[in-house]
Order: C-alpha cells, then sequence, then structure tokens
C-alpha cells in the first residue's frame, strides 16, 4: 500500500488550520468590503497589509533616534530626580500632529489597535539598537482602579504587552499599583504634579522584582512626574535597575 496514500495526523491539522484561516479570513474580507479600514491619519482605505495607518501616513511620524544617545531629551528630564539606566521616546508628540490624534484615539475612542500598532512599531525601533535586550519585565504606569473600570483597559498595558510579545519579554501588570486616585495634571505645575502624584504608586510582589532590570513604559512625557512616582515607588524593590521608556515626548 502507498504510505503517501494515508494522511499523516500532521497534514490534517494543517488541512484544519487552512481551512479555519480561509473561513477567518472570508469574514474579514466581507467585512472589510461593507466597512472598510481606514487609515487614522488621512482617512485613505487601508489595504491588506496595513495596520490602523497607511504606509504615507506612518512615515511621517516624527521618530526621535534617541535610543542610542544616553544624554537625549528624555534622559535629560530625569537626570537628578530618579536614578535610571536608559530612558527613551519613539517620537515627538506637538499639538495637532498624527501621534496627538493616534494617543487620543488610545485613550478616548479605546482602540487598542492603536496601542498595539504603536507598541509593534517602537518595539522594532529599540530592537534595531538591541535596547530591549537588558531588560526583565516591562511595567505599565496604572491606572486607578475606577479610571481602568470607566475606560474599560489600561492603554499603558496594551503598549506594553505589545512590546514585550515583541521583544520576548514579560509585561506585568500587578507589580506596580495606583493606591491614590490623583487628579488631573493638566492645569498644574511641574512642582503640583510632583506633589499631586508623591506617594500615588505601591509595589506588590517586590521580592519576585529582586533584581531585576524593569521598564516604565507610558504615553507621553511631560514633566515626567507620574513616571518619577512610579520609579519612586519601585527603587523600594533590592538591587532593582530601571529604565524609562514613552511613546511620545511632548515639545513645542
Ligand atoms: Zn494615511
Amino acid at each position: 500500500m502507498c504510505r503517501a496514500a494515508i494522511p499523516g495526523r500532521s497534514v490534517l491539522k494543517k488541512q484544519q488550520r487552512m481551512k479555519n484561516l480561509s473561513l477567518h479570513d472570508l469574514k474579514e474580507g466581507l467585512l472589510h468590503l461593507f466597512y472598510p479600514r481606514l487609515c487614522e491619519g488621512c482617512n485613505r482605505p487601508l489595504i491588506a497589509a496595513e495596520f490602523v495607518v497607511c504606509i504615507g501616513c506612518d512615515a511621517q511620524i516624527p521618530e526621535t533616534r534617541y535610543h542610542d544617545m544616553p544624554d537625549n531629551e528624555t534622559a535629560m528630564r530625569f537626570a537628578g530626580r530618579v536614578p535610571f539606566t536608559k530612558a527613551t521616546s519613539f517620537a515627538y508628540f506637538t499639538d495637532d500632529s498624527l501621534l496627538q490624534h493616534l494617543l487620543h484615539g488610545l485613550k478616548y475612542r479605546h482602540n487598542k489597535d492603536i496601542a498595539r500598532y504603536l507598541g509593534r512599531r517602537f518595539a522594532n525601533s529599540l530592537a534595531a539598537s538591541d535596547w530591549l535586550s537588558a531588560v526583565d519585565m516591562i511595567v505599565p504606569v496604572p491606572l486607578h482602579r475606577k479610571r481602568e473600570a470607566e475606560r474599560g483597559y489600561n492603554q499603558s498595558m496594551t503598549l506594553a504587552e505589545t512590546m514585550a510579545k515583541h521583544a520576548g519579554i514579560v509585561a506585568r501588570a500587578d507589580t506596580l499599583v495606583r493606591v491614590r486616585a490623583t487628579e488631573s495634571q493638566t492645569r498644574k505645575t511641574r512642582a503640583e504634579r510632583a506633589e499631586n502624584m508623591a506617594g500615588a504608586f505601591a509595589v506588590r510582589n517586590a521580592p519576585e522584582m529582586k533584581g531585576k532590570h524593569i521598564l516604565i513604559v507610558d504615553d507621553v512625557l511631560t514633566t515626567g512626574a507620574t513616571i518619577e512616582a512610579c520609579a519612586q515607588a519601585l527603587m523600594a524593590v533590592e538591587n532593582v535597575k530601571i529604565s524609562i521608556a514613552t511613546i511620545g515626548i511632548a515639545v513645542s
């Protein structure tokens, strides 16, 4: 008997996977026919290979290229305030920019795909300079329980998870928690922001983080008061190393 006539288990599994894939593709295709995915930047329909923004808009995001510059602007904003190993930001954040629109959509329109898109772009740019290889764990800036319940998710956690997945490391949302709700920072001065955030965070599972290199991830860096308070809380862990990465850095 010809052995090739009987399909092996792996062949059957592959056929099943292809069947599932084509059904999924068909469903997606039909969905996009009636509801085409549009670019978040220019509103044109996206092609299959594009995700969230078109290739043209993607190329226009002003990347900082800070990763290999130890004295970059992100690092300078934290200098003398908290001990850290490295600090960087992905792109410049200005008023009325595409990045502002994307981060607004992430926060207020609850578009998780934006977090996945930006997290992947940031992780790829960090991989090019071998930035994440020394990091053990990514920790997002936590929202207060109430705020997270209102919004349904923490946008920084989705960013952190995407970055961690691409770098092959872990993201943890249960190690740093917000223990106090804080007032909005938008109308506060730098000193008031620092005072508002002091003691807002606490560390859980400290023994697990002993001696680890932790990367704090957030969406936009302005004065850095929130990240500074997170880093202060993490400093309670024995022999911990801290690095900082934000998607945007606010510049005027
Ligand atoms: Zn576009």
